[in-house]
């Protein structure tokens, strides 16, 4: 980590170490003893394994992990990632961000991650089916799932297809577990799922992004509106965050003028359409040759042209002191898990770039996850008791008003009004007000604490100085 006068070296850290340097630079500005810090750092548990899969006549070793970075709230949660890139380091470091994202939103959980190394486009599904079935027959074996327990939800290279495998797998080797559907988030609103968690990540983004947008002194400074309307938005990776937030940004009238993708940039200044080039590129397996804008070949360089605000939505390390100083945007959401290095963010920073940080901007998956969870602990779905009270009563309260001024409300005025919130209405609400409110903690934190010198920090000391409530109140430290 560092050069050879003992100088901290940005360019030479790895994923984990990069997060550790980040706790390191906020817990200066959280009043909390070294030996707690020290214990909130540390990954308490690690667990690696191999086990054998069959693939046709042969026989290969899968790698995978599990990692719980903090036990002090439980169950320990965070997705799980297939991809060829998942090593030891990469889960430590996602399964830490997963307990400062926790705590942040106030989400009661500790952080956690898992990570099977497999290529989840170039495995036949069949394979994919037995690894998943194997990997949770591993975590059951050791304790490492289970409602209070652990509770993975989908990552990279996973989605509800996934998860629904992990609960049968579950369920299977845990019969008649009452609480068992809470053993993982994520899964198919069919199966005991909740609505609204597929599009939960991309969502929170556009909550946090309008909250952003919407003080006006910040704006200024950064020479921009006020608002999301009208800002122009570059977004890399159409996978399920990306896809979602391009999708419903433009519902507050954003316009997303490029998506860049692994095999190459789509560019229309006069706006993408993210659900017409989503269906181009699922049929097409590549946005080569789109026809409404411009392809560039060199996907990477869309993240240099001019914007208000770039959206990493892809992977970790996609800014770095290589394509930095070129970044155009006045925004940075991280909406991927750690998509700008240290280094880069250095150059950012220097450049008057706000940068929005995955800790906060990326967690309304696991918000919506906790609300799943609930829903599977209590086993009923939200508003399913009292929707239909709630009209009732609506009801009667306009048929009042209009005994009291002889007037008649229309039917589509009292449709309208009467309306009682179901599931995803419930949802959507929990998570704006979630988004809304981490943001205005974040702000004041640093606005109070006139030296925290940008919004990564002041997410990290928030999230800390919660985690440090915690462990107050256990007793464990003096
Ligand atoms: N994988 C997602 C994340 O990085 C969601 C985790 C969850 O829902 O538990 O935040």
């Amino acid at each position: 980590m560092a050069d050879k006068n003992g100088k901290l070296d940005l360019n030479k850290l790895s994923f984990s170490d990069s997060v550790s340097f980040y706790f390191d630079r906020a817990s200066q500005f959280t009043d909390t003893p070294q030996g707690l810090l020290d214990q909130i750092k540390v990954c308490n548990s690690i667990y690696k394994m191999h086990f054998p899969v069959k693939y046709g006549n042969q026989v290969k070793v899968i790698e995978a992990y599990r990692v719980q970075h903090s036990h002090h709230r439980m169950p320990t949660k965070g997705g799980i990632r297939y991809s060829l890139m998942v090593d030891q380091d990469e889960v430590m470091a996602l399964a830490s961000l997963m307990t400062y994202k926790c705590a942040i939103v106030n989400v009661p959980f500790g952080g956690a991650k898992g990570g099977i190394k497999i290529s989840p486009r170039q495995t036949p599904p069949e394979i994919l089916e037995n690894v998943t079935r194997r990997y949770t027959a591993e975590l059951v074996k050791k304790n490492f799932i289970g409602p209070g327990i652990d509770v993975p939800a989908p990552d990279y290279g996973t989605g509800e297809r996934e998860m629904a495998w992990i609960m049968d797998t579950y369920l299977t080797l845990r019969p008649g577990e009452i609480d068992g559907y809470g053993c993982v988030t994520g899964k198919p609103v069919s199966l005991n799922g909740i609505k609204g968690r597929t599009e939960a990540t991309g969502r929170g983004v556009v909550y946090a992004l309008n909250e952003v947008c919407s003080y006006a002194d910040d704006m200024k400074g950064l020479g921009l509106s006020t608002g999301l309307e009208g800002k122009r938005v570059i977004i890399q990776g159409l996978g399920n965050v990306g896809y979602h937030t391009a999708r419903i940004i433009r519902e507050y009238g954003a316009k997303v003028i490029a998506v860049a993708e692994s095999d190459g940039a789509v560019y229309d200044e006069n706006g993408i359409d993210p659900v017409d080039l989503h269906r181009y590129r699922t049929e097409k397996k590549s946005v080569k040759g789109y026809p409404k804008g411009k392809v560039i070949a060199d996907s990477l360089s869309a993240l240099e042209l001019d914007c208000d605000i770039l959206i990493p939505a892809a992977l970790e390390k996609q800014i770095t002191d290589k394509n930095a100083a070129r970044i155009k945007a006045k925004i940075i959401a991280e909406a991927a898990n750690g998509p700008v290095t240290p280094a880069a963010e250095k150059i950012l920073l220097k450049k008057g770039v706000m940068i929005i940080p995955d800790i906060y901007i990326n967690a309304g998956g696991v918000t919506v996850s906790y609300f799943e969870w609930l829903k599977n602990l209590s086993h009923v779905s939200f508003g399913r008791m009292q929707k239909r009270w709630e009209e009732k009563h609506q009801r009667n309260f306009i048929k009042l008003v209009e005994d009291l001024t002889g007037k008649t409300v229309s039917k589509s005025k009292i449709d309208m009004l009467i309306h009682g919130a179901d599931e995803i209405d419930l949802v959507n609400s929990g998570l704006e007000d979630t988004m809304i409110e981490a943001y205005q903690d974040i702000r004041e934190f640093k606005k109070r604490r006139k030296n925290v010198p940008d919004l990564r920090t002041a997410a990290f000391a928030v999230s800390i100085n919660k985690i440090r409530d915690s462990y107050y109140a256990m007793g464990i430290f003096p």
